[in-house]
């Protein structure tokens, strides 16, 4: 239960226990910049014109560049991005990056702690540490979409968007089985490194799809129809949460094979494909709503002076 949450050990130190070299806790960088690539492909002119001018004052250098596709993988940088000792940034921000909807007891309002409410005058980056994904990003598009939200701050809305709206997508971002979202499950499968069950969602299934993300984009847009995109325009974050919630259920832990006498999972070549299906499918769904959501906030926004 996420009100639990806090007493829980989180999920970072309980990858550093599992200490697998890639504990990432999102669709790892390539993902993102999958996310990004469709989004981009599908957002207004005016839109993209509005972001790329918003970007273009991004002096952080947490990113390789400023593109959507880089930009896209800032808020994992972010969390990451405190010097040695230090947790500041990670404990004010890494519960924003999911929503542990509890396998056995699924409830949206609790997983995201109440849904606390930012204290007046506060801007959503600086909003308590206990909320979820689905929160943030309401409250991102909403500073994202107001004229007068400070520029600093806009910036911030457009960078955590960027971002969580992917992670909202990845399965086991939306669910949890006391395990820290999968973290806490050892599989092993062919041709892949031994690691946890999360990070074969972030990471393993993802790079199957090709070698690059500009390549695997667009290979994806070539699969989204315009009755698709219409589709997966509709809903709210809490649908997309339910609907990841949903998928982590039904295809990420109802397969699962019982752990062997090493305690690892087996996942074989069925697991495999159905996974690499439904990863593909959350990529082209990501991508298209990021795009809608910018459109939304972003349609009646006059571009303010940096
Ligand atoms: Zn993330």
């Amino acid at each position: 239960m996420s009100l639990l949450r806090s007493h829980r050990v989180p999920r970072w130190a309980a990858c550093l226990l599992l200490s697998w070299p890639a504990a990432a806790f999102a669709w790892g960088d390539e993902g993102h910049q999958v996310i990004g690539l469709i989004a981009e492909r599908y957002i207004a002119p005016a839109t993209r014109a509005t972001i790329d001018a918003l970007l273009e004052t991004d002096a952080s250098g947490l990113t390789a560049g400023r593109s959507m596709a880089w930009e896209s993988t800032w808020a994992d940088r972010y969390r990451d991005s405190d010097p040695p000792g230090v947790h500041t940034r990670r404990r004010a921000t890494q519960a924003w990056h999911y929503v542990d909807i509890e396998i056995d007891a699924p409830d949206l309002d609790a997983a995201c702690g109440g849904h606390p409410p930012l204290p007046p005058g506060i801007p959503a980056s600086a909003g308590p540490p206990e909320d979820c994904v689905v929160d943030k990003i309401r409250q991102f598009s909403g500073e994202l979409a107001d004229p007068g939200t400070a520029a600093p701050e806009r910036l911030l809305a457009l960078q955590f968007l960027l971002h969580l709206v992917g992670d909202l997508h990845q399965p086991l971002h939306a669910a949890d089985h006391f395990d820290h979202g999968g973290n806490g499950v050892r599989v092993r499968a062919e041709h892949a490194e031994a690691g946890n069950l999360h990070h074969y969602w972030d990471a393993v299934f993802v790079r199957r799809l090709g070698r690059a993300p500009e390549e695997v984009a667009a290979q994806l847009i070539g699969e989204i129809s315009p009755r698709r995109r219409l589709e997966w325009s509709a809903g709210s974050p809490e649908d997309w949460a339910r609907e990841s919630f949903e998928i982590a259920r039904t295809r990420a832990y109802g397969p699962l094979p019982a752990a062997g006498a090493h305690g690892s999972r087996w996942l074989d070549d069925a697991y495999g494909a159905a996974a690499l299906e439904t990863v593909r499918r959350q990529l082209e769904k990501a991508g298209v709503r990021l795009a809608h959501l910018l459109d939304a906030a972003l349609a009646d926004v006059v571009p303010s002076a940096p």
